[in-house]
Formats: structure tokens, sequence, C-alpha cells
């Protein structure tokens, strides 16, 4: 079974070794309920390095008072089974108590893109993840780790933080991994029911569609709203946004002159499926 260590002096101990033998690290942070779309990151860091770790931490800092920390999909014993089949060279799970010991009072925030969109709606969240993500990279100090596209906002600010605080790691992006039908492979997709299943994909065309519209040179507000329409249509719940952003600062654009990319949120029953796209 995957070697897995559950402390920092632990992670560190292994991690020394491998570098003093000049083995490269790459590090692959999840919350678990391990799908293809993380097992994509571990394949990508395996070939980029000699060494992977993955870690497995369910964050509290980042959900919110009413989110789904308690229901969060775990499974332990199958997630370490996906990761020895991919041949990943360790696995980090610490406890919260090893991540947040008693006292601990230190956040990272990054300003203004953490306010937008995902922030907008999950307050608290970026900081939740950038304090996590900055913690791990330090305690593990890789020479990659990579991150999905999937979360695409969560991967700017991600960068924005390595920049800001000269950590010295290469952020690799991994491409989303779709689920034939073009549904995002995502742990919370388990909360569909099989109805809203049938639905699910329907985010996925539509931003498509959305893209290579905004890419022929249709007015973004337009085609959001277009796309929004559509989702309703579906059957989804509450849209908390789609729209069309700068790749890069996610600012509000009205064409594709620069890298564009559409980024959804909606609600199908208890899920919230967050999706996007490159114009
Ligand atoms: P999570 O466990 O949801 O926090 O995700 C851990 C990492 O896996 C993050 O970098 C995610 O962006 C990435 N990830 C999650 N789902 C996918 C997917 N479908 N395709 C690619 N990467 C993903």
């Amino acid at each position: 079974m995957i070697q897995t260590v559950k402390t920092i002096p632990e992670l560190r101990e292994r991690l020394g070794v491998w570098r003093v033998q000049g083995d490269s690290i790459g590090l692959v942070p999840t919350m678990g309920a391990l799908h293809d779309g993380h097992l994509s990151l571990v394949r990508l860091s395996k070939q980029k390095t000699a060494r992977t770790v993955a870690t497995l931490f369910i964050n509290p800092a980042q959900f919110g008072p009413n989110e789904d920390l308690d229901q969060y999909p775990r499974d332990i014993a199958q997630d370490k089974a996906k990761l020895e089949a991919e041949d990943c060279d360790l696995l980090f799970l610490p406890d919260g108590g090893e991540i947040y010991p008693p006292g601990h009072v230190t956040k990272v925030r990054v300003e203004g893109i953490c306010d937008i969109l995902e922030g907008e709606f999950r307050p608290g969240f970026f900081t939740g993840v950038a304090t996590v993500v900055t913690k791990l990279l330090l305690q593990a100090l890789p020479d990659i780790a990579v991150f999905g596209e999937k979360d695409y906002q969560q991967l700017q600010v991600i960068k924005r933080l390595v920049r800001d605080l000269d950590i010295p790691v290469v952020v690799e992006a991994a491409p989303t991994v779709r689920e034939t039908d073009g549904l995002a492979m995502a742990s919370r997709n388990a909360y569909l029911t099989p109805k809203e299943r049938d639905i699910a994909p329907v985010l996925f065309g539509t931003l498509s569609q959305v893209a290579e519209n905004v890419g022929r040179g249709v007015s973004a507000k337009d085609q959001a709203q277009w796309g929004r329409e559509q989702l309703e249509r579906a059957g989804f719940g509450k849209i908390d946004y789609l729209t069309v952003r700068n790749a890069e600062t996610l600012e509000e654009v009205d064409n594709a002159s620069s890298p564009a990319r559409v980024l959804v949120a909606a609600w199908l029953g208890k899920a919230r499926l967050i999706d996007n796209v490159a114009v």
C-alpha cells in the first residue's frame, strides 16, 4: 500500500532523503474522494518529477458555516488504493491539529481576485485555500505543484500567491477531466440524483457554446445572458454566475480581444457545480 505520513516532520524527513538523492519532487494537493481528475494531476506530476507526493486534507478553513464540510465525501481506503495504482510515491494525510494547531492565527489573503466570483458567493473560501496551500508548499517545498483548471479561479489565486510570496515552486495547470458526456469530474457530483445527473452535462454544453460564440465576436454580455437562460430552461436552480472574464485577472470583458474564459457556478439540487472553458 502507498506509503503514508501524517506529520510535518515525517513528511520533511521522507522528502529530505529524496532531495539528497537529487530527486525532483511534485506535490498534488487534494481533499480526497479521488476521481480521474485528481489522478490526472498525479500523472502529470509523475511525468515532470522523479517523486510525487499527494496530500489529502479536507480543509475546514475553506468551508463556510452553512457549507458541506460534514457531508463532503470521504473514502480514505479507496483513495489510497487509487494512488497506489498510479504509483504515487507518498501520501501526506495530516489531521486537523497538524495543519491548524492550537493558537494558529495566520492567514494568507490574496487581495482583489479573492473577492470576486467564487469569493463573492463563498466569503473566506480563497483565504482558506490560500492559507492551506501556502502551508503545504512550505511544508513540502516541492519543485512543482499541480492544480486543476477545473478550479480555474483557485489556480489563478495560487499562481498569484506563489509570485507574491516568492515561493520557489513551479505551478503546473492540468486540464479539466470530464465524463464522456462532458460533465467535469468533481467529488461533489456525488450529490446529484440520477435525474439531476442527466441534466448536468448541459452546463459544459452551454459554456462551450458561449465560448465559441464569444470567440466569433458575439457580445459576451449577451452570450452570458443566453447561457443563464439555457441553464434555467434545463432545470438548474440558482445560477451564482455565468460570465466571460479576462483569463488571468478575471476582470469582466465584453469581447475576446485578449485571452478570455467563460466561468460558471450553478446549483443543481443540492450540488453547486462549477466549470469553465477557454474562449
Ligand atoms: P479538490 O480535491 O476538489 O480540492 O481538488 C484537488 C485538485 O484536483 C485541485 O487542483 C482541482 O482543481 C483538481 N481537480 C478536481 N477535479 C478535477 C477535474 N475534473 N479535472 C482536473 N483537475 C481536477
